[in-house]
C-alpha cells in the first residue's frame, strides 16, 4: 500500500520547489529577441537582482547551472597562473577548487573538514604568509549544500581586511540567495555567485555573478575571460545579445521575472526569517529524534553554523537510503541524498541524507515532510526520540 498519490513534495536541496505562477509564466512561445517586451522585462530584472544580492554594483548573467557560474567566476577573477585561496567546508568548496585548478589557476585549499565551520585565524594566518601577495581571491560558500554549513562571511571580511591583504572576496550564494541573510555590500564581497534554482525557485538553466566596482576595475580582462565568460558585455551591454554572448533563455526570463515579483511582494527580509523558521523547525524534529537514538544527528553541531535551506543529517547505515526510499514511495515525499560524506559504493553512505527547505516552501509543507518522516521511522522501525513534531509545531506557533 503506497498514499504517495496526490502532490509530490521534492524537498532536495535543489532544484527547488517551482511555483505554480513561476511555470504558467513561462509557459509560452518565443518572443521577438530584437526588439519589444522581451528588451524591457529583461531590463527590469536587473535592479531586483541587485536588491536580492544587497548590492548596488553590477550584474552578468550566463545560461548555464552554478558550476557554470564557478568558471564564469573563476574567468573574469582570474588570469592563468594566478592564485586563489580556497576555504572548503563540504563538497562544493571542494569542487570550486577543483573547477579553477582546471582553468590552470593556482589553488590553495584550506580544508576544515565536513562539520567544522572554517576557521578564520587559520585564513588570516594563509594570508599574511602570502607576503608577495600572490592570492587574488578568496573563494567560499556561503552555505556548503553538502554539509549544510554556513560560513560567516563579515568575519571571514574581517579576516582578510586583518592581514592587510589586497585579495578580492569571492562568494558562493547558490545555496542561499533568497533564503539566508546575504548582504553583498555591507559584507563587503567583491564577486557573487548563485544560479536561479534554488532560492530564486526557477527551474535549473541560469547563473549570475555580481561584482563589486572594485572587481570591476580589478578583474574582467583575464587571459581566461573568452568572450562567452567575459563579464564586461554582459553587464554593460550596447546590444540585447551581449547579455547573453547569443540567445536569450527567453522562458527563464519570465519565470525569473514572476519569482522575483513572487520576493518582492513578501519581502526579502520576511523570505530569510521564513526560512530561518522553517529550518528551527526542522532541527528541532531533529533533536527530539536524536535524544532517543545517538546514531540520528544533524552534521553541523551549532545552529549558528547551520544555513536556513538546507539540513545535512545522519541516521547511521543504512537508515538514511531505507527512510529516503520509504517517504517516495509511500508518501511521495524525496529527501536529498548525502553528498560527500562517503563514496556511494561505501555502505556508510547510506547513513547520510539532507532535508532541502529553500524557496517555495511553507509551514505547511516543512511540518507535513517532518510528519512523513516521523512515520517512515515508526514504519521501518528505527529508534527515534518522542516529541519532534510537537517541537517543530511550536516553533512555527511560535514564530508564525
Ligand atoms: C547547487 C550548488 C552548486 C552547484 O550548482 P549546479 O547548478 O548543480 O551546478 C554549487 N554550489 C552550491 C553551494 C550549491 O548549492
Amino acid at each position: 500500500m503506497s498514499l504517495a498519490a496526490g502532490r509530490p513534495y521534492l524537498a532536495i536541496p535543489g532544484p527547488s520547489v517551482i511555483p505554480d505562477r513561476v511555470l504558467q509564466a513561462m509557459h509560452r512561445g518565443s518572443p521577438n529577441i530584437y526588439e519589444g517586451p522581451l528588451i524591457e522585462m529583461v531590463a527590469s530584472l536587473m535592479p531586483d537582482l541587485r536588491m536580492v544580492a544587497g548590492t548596488t554594483g553590477h550584474v552578468a548573467l550566463y545560461i548555464g547551472n552554478g558550476h557554470a557560474g564557478w568558471e564564469a567566476a573563476n574567468a573574469n577573477l582570474f588570469n592563468r597562473g594566478d592564485k586563489a585561496l580556497v576555504l572548503a567546508v563540504g563538497q562544493f568548496g571542494l569542487s570550486w577548487a577543483n573547477s579553477a585548478r582546471a582553468m590552470g589557476i593556482e589553488v590553495e585549499v584550506l580544508d576544515f573538514g565536513k562539520s567544522s565551520p572554517a576557521d578564520m585565524e587559520r585564513v588570516e594566518a594563509a594570508l599574511r604568509a602570502d607576503t608577495g601577495h600572490k592570492i587574488k581571491a578568496v573563494l567560499t560558500t556561503h552555505v556548503d549544500t553538502a554539509s549544510s554549513i554556513k560560513t560567516d562571511i563579515p568575519t571571514l571580511r574581517k579576516a582578510i581586511d586583518a592581514a592587510g591583504h589586497p585579495a578580492l572576496l569571492a562568494v558562493d550564494c547558490i545555496a542561499s540567495l533568497g533564503c539566508d541573510e546575504f548582504r553583498m555590500d555591507d559584507w563587503g564581497v567583491d564577486v557573487m555567485v548563485a544560479a536561479c534554482q534554488k532560492g530564486l525557485m526557477t527551474p535549473p538553466g541560469l547563473a549570475f555573478v555580481w561584482f563589486s566596482e572594485a572587481a570591476r576595475q580589478r578583474c574582467g580582462r583575464t587571459d581566461l575571460a573568452t568572450p562567452y565568460w567575459a563579464w564586461g558585455p554582459r553587464a554593460e551591454p550596447e546590444e540585447f545579445w551581449q547579455i547573453w554572448d547569443g540567445t536569450a533563455p527567453t522562458s527563464h526570463l519570465y519565470g525569473l521575472r514572476e519569482a522575483l515579483d513572487m520576493i518582492h511582494e513578501e519581502g526579502l527580509p520576511q523570505v530569510w526569517k521564513r526560512h530561518q523558521t522553517l529550518a528551527s523547525a526542522v532541527w528541532a524534529a531533529f533533536d527530539a529524534w536524536g535524544a532517543g537514538n545517538p546514531a540520528i544527528a544533524m552534521n553541523v553541531a551549532d545552529p549558528v553554523n547551520r544555513g536556513w535551506s538546507v539540513t545535512a543529517a545522519r541516521l547511521g547505515a543504512p537508515n538514511a537510503t531505507r527512510l529516503r526510499q520509504w517517504c517516495e514511495t509511500k508518501a511521495g515525499l524525496t529527501l536529498g541524498i548525502g553528498l560527500g560524506m562517503a563514496p556511494s559504493t561505501d555502505p556508510a553512505y547510506h547513513g547520510f541524507l539532507r532535508v532541502g527547505h529553500m524557496g517555495h516552501v511553507n509551514a505547511h509543507m516543512t511540518l507535513g515532510a517532518l510528519a512523513v518522516m516521523e512515520a517512515g521511522l515508526v514504519a521501518l522501525d528505527i529508534p527515534h526520540g518522542p516529541g519532534a513534531l510537537a517541537n517543530a509545531a511550536r516553533i512555527i506557533a511560535a514564530n508564525a
